[in-house]
């Protein structure tokens, strides 16, 4: 298949090229598009055999439900059953970087969510995303523009590594803001319940919904709810080389000389303050451990780079459990052959 790639400005863009990608949509063929969390591969959702193509093109298993995005919140209620006092809360929290997991009416089709009674549903908040679901005129199911498995795209580049000549356009529209995958909440039950961390932080979800429930495969403590949050089950975000990731300690200096000395050549990734500490070792920046949106707007891309090197290890410092660090900490435990605590 031949990848059309199209630049896309997201801040000064001509209609005309949103349409001429979203002519694609309609007629049943694969688009990647920018959101402000990781790059997506759309389809038509409301097209099954559209859908197919987009498990096909990554290699996603069929049992992993995908996200209908919308433009506009209103749009979701002819497609799932809400109660007016939950949509006014999910409406504060619309456009952004958040999916909701409802009852489905039956107009979705059951490939988008494996066969599921509920669907995840968002509405993006990035202008090229808003506007090509607008001028499709259909809700867009996509996951992330990445060979299952692989880091989630951030870059332009990452999708066209993992799928030029696998899907029919893909529109460069710059890096993202987020760098991280939405943030899953069902909100089937009573109490609202977690099943991605991401951008919006618990704190923040406390504020619209009050309690909720946060279980303890979030944190990678416990097997997945698999029943809850089918897509968790699989191995994410993963480089081919062996990753061991350090979780966040006083002592982690120490304990990093000690496990690289294991190995020939090992590539650390590690904050900004404590690069000085391995000056005689190969090392890339995560960020700063003063500022978690940096590390998690980096983290996907360092992954992929770290993937790349002559390194035979990749040993990467963990943040702590709190805030956004909730979200770093569960990609990164994922994404880790081996875990040092
Ligand atoms: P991705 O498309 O890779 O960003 O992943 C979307 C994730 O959302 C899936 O892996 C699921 O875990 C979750 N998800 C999607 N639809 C549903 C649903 N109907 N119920 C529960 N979780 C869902
Ligand atoms: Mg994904």
């Amino acid at each position: 298949m031949q990848t059309k790639i199209l630049e896309i400005d997201p801040l000064n863009f001509q209609l005309e090229k949103i349409k001429e990608a979203a002519e694609y949509i309609k007629a049943g063929k694969l688009v990647v598009f920018p959101t402000e969390t990781v790059y997506g591969l759309g389809a038509n959702a409301l097209d099954e055999t559209a859908v197919k193509n987009i498990f096909i093109a990554k290699g996603r298993p069929s049992d992993n439900p995908l996200i209908a995005h919308f433009s506009d919140i209103k749009d979701i209620l002819d497609f799932v059953e809400i109660d007016k006092n939950l949509f006014e809360k999910i409406k504060i929290l619309t456009p952004g970087p958040i999916t909701f997991v409802l009852k489905k009416k039956k107009n979705i089709p059951d490939i988008v969510t494996a066969g599921r009674n509920t669907v995840a549903v968002r509405i993006p908040a990035h202008p090229i995303a808003r506007a090509l679901i607008k001028e499709s005129n259909t809700p867009i199911a996509a996951p992330s523009a990445n060979l299952s498995g692989k880091p989630s795209p951030t870059d332009p580049q990452h999708v066209i590594e993992d799928l030029n000549g696998r899907v029919d356009i893909i529109i460069n529209g710059g890096k993202v803001d987020f760098g991280l995958e939405s943030t899953v909440i069902d909100l089937t039950e009573k109490i609202p319940t977690l099943l991605r961390p991401g951008p919006i932080t618990p704190e923040k979800l406390r504020e619209i919904f009050g309690k909720i429930e946060i279980p303890e495969f979030i944190y990678g403590k416990a097997k997945v709810d698999v029943a809850r949050a089918p897509g968790m089950k699989y191995r994410h975000y993963a480089p081919d080389k062996k990753t061991i990731l350090i979780e966040y300690s006083e002592n982690r200096i120490e304990k990093i000389h000690q496990l690289a000395k294991n190995y020939k050549n090992p590539l650390i990734i590690a904050f900004k303050e404590d690069e000085k500490y391995f000056s005689e070792i190969d090392t890339l920046i995560s960020g700063s451990i003063e500022n978690y949106f940096e590390i998690a707007t980096n983290l996907f891309a360092f992954l992929r780079e770290a993937d790349k090197t002559n390194n035979d290890v990749i040993i990467i410092e963990g943040v702590e459990d709190k805030g956004l660090g909730i979200s770093i900490m569960n990609r990164l435990r994922k994404a880790a052959t081996e875990i040092w605590r």
